[in-house]
C-alpha cells in the first residue's frame, strides 16, 4: 500500500514541483543521488574507483516532451563519456531510451543514442540501455535487438526485470545473442497480468534469471542488494565453475554501502550505478518505496545534523 503510494507521488511532477527546492527533501536525495552537476557525480566514481568499485553513470531524468531536451541530454552523455576518458575512470554509463527522446518518436531516440554509442564506441566503453516500466519493455529489447546491438556488440547492453512474466524467454533471447544483460527486480508498479505480484516469485524468477545469465549468457550484471540472492550467486558460481571475473554484482549509489565493500574484498567485481542531475525527484520516490523504512532513517539523520 505505502509502497504504491509512493511509487504513485513518482510520477506527480507538480509534488516535484513543490518539493525541489525544500531543504529537507534535497537533503534527503543526496542519500541516493550524486549531486545535480557532472563534477559532483565524477567525484563520486572517484572516491568509488578508489575503493575498487567501478561505476555507471546515470543523468536522471525520464521521457522528455521537447526535441531540444533529448538532444541536450544526448550531448551531455556525450560529455560524460569524454570526462570519463579524460580522467581515466572506471565507468560506463546507463542512459534511458525516454530520455533520449523515444517518446517524441522512434528516429528521435534512435538518433540521440546512435550518438551516445558512436562516442561509446570511440573510447572502448559500454552504455547500458535502462529498463523502464513493461509499456517500453518490446520497445526497448526491439530497439535494442534490432538497431543497436549489430553495430555495437561491444558496447551496449540491455537491462530485464526478474518482476515481469516474460523474462525467462527475454534472458533466452539475450543468451542466444550472446548480449550483456543486467538483471534486476523492476522498479515500476506493474498490473499482475505482465508482472508477479507476489514478491516472492519475483525473487524466485530472479534467481532462475540469473543462474542461466551466468552460465550462458555474456558477462551479466546482477543488480541487486538481496544477500540471499548474491549468496547464492557466489555458491552457483563455485559449483559451476564460473570465474569471478565472468559476471559483476551492481548496486545502487548509497544503499548497503558497507555489502559493496566487503564484495570487492572477497574479491568479486562491484559496479555502482551513480545517478546525478536536477531531475532526482521520481528516482528518489522509486528507493524510498524499495524500502521505506528509509524514510524514518533518513528523517531521523536529517533531524540529528
Ligand atoms: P529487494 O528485495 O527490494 O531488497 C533486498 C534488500 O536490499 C532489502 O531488504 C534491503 O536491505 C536492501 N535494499 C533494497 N533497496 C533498498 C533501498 N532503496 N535502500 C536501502 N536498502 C535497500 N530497475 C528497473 O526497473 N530498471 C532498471 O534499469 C534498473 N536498474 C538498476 C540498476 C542497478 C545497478 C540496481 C542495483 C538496481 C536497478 N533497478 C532497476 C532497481 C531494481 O529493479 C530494484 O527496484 C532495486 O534494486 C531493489 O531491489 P533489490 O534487488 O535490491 O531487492
Amino acid at each position: 500500500m505505502l509502497r504504491s503510494s509512493l511509487l504513485y507521488l513518482s510520477r506527480q511532477q507538480r509534488i516535484f514541483d513543490f518539493v525541489k527546492n525544500v531543504g529537507f527533501a534535497r537533503k534527503m536525495a543526496s542519500r541516493f543521488v550524486a549531486g545535480e552537476t557532472i563534477a559532483t557525480a565524477l567525484a563520486a566514481v572517484e572516491q568509488l574507483n578508489a575503493k575498487g568499485i567501478t561505476a555507471s553513470l546515470d543523468l536522471l531524468g525520464e521521457s522528455v516532451s521537447s526535441e531540444a531536451e533529448a538532444r541536450d541530454t544526448g550531448r551531455q552523455y556525450l560529455e560524460i563519456l569524454d570526462r570519463i576518458e579524460q580522467k581515466k575512470l572506471q565507468a560506463n554509463v546507463s542512459v534511458k531510451l525516454t530520455a533520449l527522446g523515444q517518446d517524441i518518436s522512434d528516429e528521435l531516440g534512435l538518433e540521440v543514442v546512435r550518438q551516445v554509442l558512436d562516442r561509446a564506441k570511440q573510447y572502448n566503453s559500454f552504455a547500458r540501455l535502462d529498463m523502464e516500466s513493461s509499456a517500453y519493455t518490446d520497445r526497448t529489447l526491439d530497439t535494442f535487438e534490432h538497431k543497436l546491438y549489430p553495430d555495437y556488440p561491444a558496447n551496449v547492453g540491455v537491462v530485464l526485470q526478474s518482476s515481469l512474466r516474460r523474462t525467462l524467454d527475454d534472458v533466452e533471447r539475450a543468451n542466444r545473442l550472446k548480449c550483456r544483460v543486467r538483471i534486476c527486480k523492476g522498479a515500476y508498479l506493474e498490473p499482475a497480468t505482465v508482472a508477479f505480484p507476489d514478491k516472492a516469485d519475483v525473487d524466485r524468477n530472479y534467481v532462475e534469471a540469473m543462474h542461466r545469465l551466468m552460465e550462458h549468457g555474456n558477462y551479466p550484471g546482477i543488480a541487486t542488494h538481496d544477500e540471499l540472492i548474491i549468496n547464492e550467486a557466489k555458491r552457483f558460481a563455485k559449483e559451476r565453475g564460473i570465474a569471478s571475473d565472468r559476471f559483476e554484482f551492481q548496486m545502487l549509489y548509497g544503499v548497503r554501502r558497507d555489502l559493496q565493500e566487503q564484495i570487492v574484498k572477497e574479491g568479486y567485481r562491484m559496479r555502482v550505478y551513480v545517478p546525478f542531475g536536477s531531475q532526482w525527484y521520481p528516482y528518489l520516490m522509486r528507493r524510498l518505496a524499495e524500502r521505506p523504512a528509509n524514510i524514518a532513517f533518513m528523517a531521523g539523520n536529517i533531524v540529528k545534523e
